[in-house]
Order: structure tokens, then sequence, then C-alpha cells
């Protein structure tokens, strides 16, 4: 029966459609996208050498020479596509380092190719594995093909199983699809030799991994044409699950938000796009031969590796000393701020999450200073730590039970006395020791923790207003802080009743402090909350006054009675016209009837300064730190001189 070449032209014209498609979609950079590539150009040349073998073993006057040729040309390109496929997942884990360390892997990996190689040699001689002489048939050692190309599945399977971590589930479908679909193909070729299944099935595997894995848009940005957040975030998980060295240089555009707020997303993107050329234009200069990466928001990466890795500190100058240059946008000089940060890995960087979390912030962490700067000075490990397992830390914390409750005290410069204090959250957890409020209470808006925290502070704080020791010692009220999550929340004002109503709690004892960036958030919900706890007799304070966006008109309508004036606005006080600022400031808000609470009070000068300011009352390390309920109550009973009896 004469064999049908229709699959082996489907297979060729699809084959030379992905191979067309993979260029345009500029996937040729990177080992595993070259060696996909050379994968395709084999199997074209396999499907080609097949067709021309097939017409030629149809047609009757074929010289055997012509025969030989096309048929050794089809088994060898055919054959070499399960050596590929091995390469191009040896080349997506990225462990070409460990093949060169271990020549006994190597010689299992090349073995069963030069035992093939070698048998298509003798076959010219002894036609042990087919002759063209009276037509084409097979020989005794064919099958030793087979033999072989399974050899290399398994290889293919041992290599996937063991690095499946650094694959998504689809990832590894796609990979392992070709073996089913090879086998399924192989024995149906068997079974009918005429069928002439195997390239076609061939293509189909290369189709799904061409759909599953080289996927642009999983890699490529369309602005900058650098590659993308999701092959920055793969290539790192690799780097650090293999131990590899690598240096980075971490680029991110300081003031990118505030361009493209300011003179919109076309002029942004410019920008963007002439960055990016200037990085490909000093790789290229300076052979760095570095991956390139846009991630998002004027983040950059450069990647050095191997034996370029000691190009990354000179390159990284040229960088910043030309990124700070003027670029010219509409007529309009920009002055970039580019923060550049060096990041040797993993000597000063450990770990994926870490070089994840550094990076997304330096710049709004550290003072632009227009030097390159070293991560290993840059960053506390142990902080770091904190806020990748902040969630973790904060679920043991709740478990546990291991928050606590300082108060600081409040003094009343009128009465001479302290009349009140901030209760304010602590957590020493047992692995990374104290945690700062701001990283917790951040974390914990993020993951929603914050309602039973907050629920915590009031539940101690309404224990402690109704306990024997508080009634001793006199105090007016205690301030908690609410977050703006809580203060968001429609069921805040029931919550805080009900607990008070549990303790018998009086509500003129409680005052509560929200912040300016919680009243700018001042939706319909907030509104109703502070109303609610208003006219049930809780009273407000506005906390950090001076440090958010101070809008009179929000100050002046919410329900507040206390002003809390922000430490670093107090710290200034040695600048005159700040000291201005602050007298009318002070003078205003008593005008309207506000009481002030000055906050970060640490001198005696402080305090005299704003005493003459005829401010209310005074919060600061001069009188106390925060301190335990414990000390708290013998600091008060000392200080207000209070008998214990
Ligand atoms: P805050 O409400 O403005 O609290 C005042 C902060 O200033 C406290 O920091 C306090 O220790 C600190 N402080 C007071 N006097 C001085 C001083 O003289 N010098 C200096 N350098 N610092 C002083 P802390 O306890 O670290 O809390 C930081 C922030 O975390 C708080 O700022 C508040 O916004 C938040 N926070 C703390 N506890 C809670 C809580 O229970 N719930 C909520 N939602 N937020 C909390
Ligand atoms: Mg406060
Ligand atoms: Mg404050």
């Amino acid at each position: 029966m004469g064999k049908s070449i229709s699959l082996d032209i489907a297979a060729l014209i699809l084959l030379v459609i992905l191979l067309v498609s993979c260029i345009r979609r500029k996937m040729t950079s990177g080992p595993p996208n070259r060696i996909f590539l050379c994968t395709m150009l084999i199997a074209i040349t396999a499907a080609s050498f097949d067709i021309v073998a097939v017409v030629l073993d149809n047609s009757q006057n074929a010289s055997d020479s012509a025969l030989y040729t096309a048929h050794v040309g089809y088994l060898i390109t055919h054959f070499l596509s399960a050596p590929l496929h091995l390469l191009f997942v040896i080349g997506l884990t990225d462990t070409w380092h460990k093949l060169r360390k271990n020549p006994g892997l190597q010689v299992l990996l090349i073995l069963p190719l030069g035992i093939m190689m070698a048998a298509f040699v003798v076959n010219a001689a002894n036609g042990m594995i087919f002759s063209v002489e009276g037509g084409y048939t097979k020989g005794p050692w064919f099958p030793l093909m087979y033999v072989l190309t399974m050899l290399y599945i398994i290889f293919d399977i041992v290599y996937i199983v063991q690095y499946r971590i650094l694959f998504s589930k689809g990832k590894i479908l796609a990979i392992s699809a070709v073996i089913p679909i090879g086998l399924v193909s192989m024995l149906v070729q068997m079974a009918v030799p005429s069928a002439l299944v195997e390239m076609f099935g061939g293509a189909v595997s290369l189709l799904i991994i061409s759909i599953g894995i080289q996927r642009p848009e999983d890699y490529v940005d369309s602005f900058t044409l650098l590659m993308k957040y999701s092959a920055y975030a793969n290539h790192m998980k690799r780097t650090f699950y293999n131990d590899k060295h690598v240096n980075i240089i971490m680029l991110n555009i300081g003031n990118f938000h505030t361009i493209q707020s300011l003179m919109g997303f076309d002029p942004g993107t410019r920008v963007l796009k002439s960055v990016a050329e200037k990085i490909r234009e000093v790789n290229r200069r300076m052979q760095g031969y570095a991956d390139l990466y846009y991630l998002d928001n004027g983040r950059f990466r450069m990647v050095f590796f191997g034996k370029n890795i000691d190009k990354a500190e000179p390159i990284a100058d040229v960088l910043m000393k030309e990124l700070k240059q003027k670029t010219n946008l509409n007529g309009i000089d920009v002055d970039l701020t580019p923060f550049i940060v060096l990041a040797r890995c993993p000597e000063e960087i450990t770990d994926f999450k870490m070089l994840m979390t550094f990076g997304s912030d330096f710049h709004e962490k550290n003072h632009y200073t227009g030097q390159v700067m070293k991560a290993g000075e840059l960053y506390d490990s142990n902080q770091l730590d904190i806020q990748n397992n902040i969630d973790t830390i904060i679920d043991r914390a709740l478990e546990s039970k291991s928050f606590q409750v300082y108060y600081q005290p409040i003094y009343s410069i009128a009465e001479g006395r302290f009349i009140s204090a901030e209760a304010l959250i602590r957590l020493f957890d047992s692995e990374h020791g104290f945690i700062s409020p701001e990283t917790l209470i951040t974390a914990a808006e993020r993951n929603g923790a914050i309602h039973k925290i907050g629920e915590f502070v009031f539940e101690q704080v309404c224990q402690f207003i109704a306990s024997e020791e508080f009634k001793r010692l006199g105090l007016d009220y205690i301030e908690v802080n609410l977050s703006v999550a809580q203060c968001m929340n429609g069921d805040l004002p029931e919550t805080l009743f009900s607990i008070m109503r549990q303790y018998q709690v009086p509500s003129d004892k409680i005052n509560l402090e929200i912040t300016e960036t919680a009243a700018a958030f001042a939706q319909r919900v907030m509104a109703e909350n502070l109303e609610k706890l208003t006219q049930a007799g809780i009273s407000f304070s506005l906390d950090d006054y001076g440090t958010g966006y101070s809008n009179m008109k929000r100050v002046i309508q919410m329900p507040l009675k206390i002003i809390k004036l922000d430490k670093s606005f107090v710290d200034e006080q040695n600048n005159p016209k700040m000291w201005i600022f602050l007298k009318n400031t002070v003078k205003m808000l008593k005008d309207m009837n506000m009481e002030i609470v000055v906050e970060g009070v640490e001198t005696q000068e402080m305090l005299d300064a704003f005493s003459d300011l005829k401010c209310d009352f005074i919060q600061g390390y001069f009188f106390s730190k925060p301190i335990p309920k414990k000390e708290f109550v013998t600091f008060i009973t000392k200080a207000n001189g209070i008998s214990r009896y």
C-alpha cells in the first residue's frame, strides 16, 4: 500500500506557521527559546525529508542514493527531536551549571545520541537499520531507534519530576504532553507503517508547548520590549532554587508616578521606553549580556550571571550617570530620580521572597542620593523577614494571645497632673522579637486581622477601666487608636458598645483616635460611625495632625474634641516660620474650642515652649514611654501623688 503524505504536509504547514509566529512574537532570546526554535527547524527538516522520501518511494524510478539520503535524513532529524526536547526541559530549569559539573550525567545524556549516530554510519555499509535496495525496508536494528528515544523520554520524566517545583501545573502538562503524544504516535506508526502519524504528533506537541509555555504575553512587555515581571519572577525562583550566583541592578524610577499623573499616560510610557532603550544601549555598549526586565510602576531589572557577573557594578555606575541627565518630553525637560541598587544574590539577598519584598519599595524607604546603593548596606534582613512573614506572625499572636497593650501617660498642663493615657499595641514575637506597630497595623489592615486586633485592644482597655486599680488612679479617659479599616466598618459602633456594656464602661471614659488618612476616606459609613459613637457620648481625637492632607473643611465638620499635633510637626519648633505657623494653628484650634495634645515631647525646653502656647496636654518620652499596665499604674500612682489605699 502506498504511503500518504497528507499528514506530513499538515505537520509541515503547522510547523512553519509556528516558527513564523515565534519569530514574530520575538520569542528568540534565552536558551529555552533558542532550543525551541532549533527543535522547530529540525522538525521542519524532518517533515520535508519524509515527504521527499515518500514521494521517491512511491515513484518507480528514483535512484537508490536519493532514496537513501531522503530516508537517512528523515530518520536522523526525527530522532534528534528527543534529545532536543530534553535540552529544552533542562533550559527551562536553568540547570546547565549542574550539568557542566557532572561529567557522568553528560555522558549518560549524550550516549544514546552517539549510539544512534554510530548505528546510522554503520548502516550505510550493512543496512541493519534500513536499506533501500529493492525499495525501503526496515532492518533488524530499526527498533533501536525506539529504544533510544524511550531512554530520552525517561530522562525527560526524571527531570520534570525532580524540578516540578519550578513549574506551574499547566506548564508541567504542556511540557509533558509530548510524552503520551510521542508514545501513541510511535505505537500507531509501528502498527500501521503506512499511517505516517509521527511527524504530525510531533508538530502538535510543539504547538502545545508553544501555547502552554512560550506565551509572549507572559514574557515580553509591549511598551518597553523588555521581559516582564513573570519572566523575572521565574528566573529568580530558579536562581535561588539552584543556588546560582547573580548580580542584579535594581532600578526604580522614584518619580515615575508623579510624571505619569502630572503629564499623562503617553509621556509616562515614553519615559519608560527611553529608560528601556538606555538600559539596552548601555548593556550592549559595555557588553554586559544581562537579562533585561521591566516589572511595573517604573521598575527595571538587569540580571548578570556567569562570567559577566562583575560587569554589574561598572554598568550600574554608568547607568546612574546617564539616567540623571534630563530627558526631553514634548519640549519639557524631565528630571528622573533613578534609584539604583546593586544586589548580590544569594550573598546579600538570600531568598526569592526577600528579593521581591525589598525590590518593591526601596525607593520609598531611602533618600535619593544620586549614587548607586548596595543592597547589603540598605536593608535590615530581620525587618524584611518580618514583612515577609507578618501574616503568620499575626496568626500566631492571635492564637497564642501574645498581643499586649501598653499605656503612655498624657499630662494636663492646666491641672498639673496626668489625666489620661494612650493605649498602644505591642507584640513580641517568639521568633522575630519586637514587631513595630506600624508594620503590624499595615499588614493587619491588608489581611483583615485588624478587626480582631482592634477588638482585643478595646477589650483590654475596657477591662482596665472597669478595674478597681484604674478607678483609684482618677484618670479622665483612655485614648484608643482606630485604624482606617476599622473606621470604615459598619459594625464598629455595635462591636464597641457591646464590649463597653460587658465591662460597664461609661462612654466618657473612652476617647477614640482617628487619623487624617481615615478622615480623608470620610465616606458615608465612616460618617455614620462617628455620628453613632458621638451620640453615645464617646469623644474623638484627630491623631497625627499636620502629617496628612490637613483639609480644614473636614477637620471643622468632624465631631472632634481633641487635636493631636504630630511629633514631626513638633520637632521643627526651632524653625522660626514653623513656630509662627504652630502658634497660629494652636490659636485657631483653641478658638474652635478644640483641645490640643502635643505628641512626642522629649525635652523640658519643648514642654515649656508648648505650655507657653497654651496647649492643653503633653504626651511624650519626657514624661514616659508607653509602658505595660502594671508599670503604668505605679507611674501614675506616684506621679499624681495618689495614696494607694
Ligand atoms: P500614634 O497613634 O501616633 O502613637 C504615638 C506614637 O508615638 C507611639 O508609637 C509612641 O510610642 C510614639 N511616641 C510617643 N511619644 C514619643 C516621643 O517622645 N518620642 C518618640 N520618638 N516617639 C514617641 P508606637 O507605639 O510605635 O505606635 C506607632 C503607631 O502605630 C501609632 O501612632 C498608631 O498609629 C499605631 N498604633 C499603635 N497601637 C495601635 C492600636 O492599638 N491600633 C491601631 N489601629 N493603631 C495602633
Ligand atoms: Mg495615636
Ligand atoms: Mg500620633
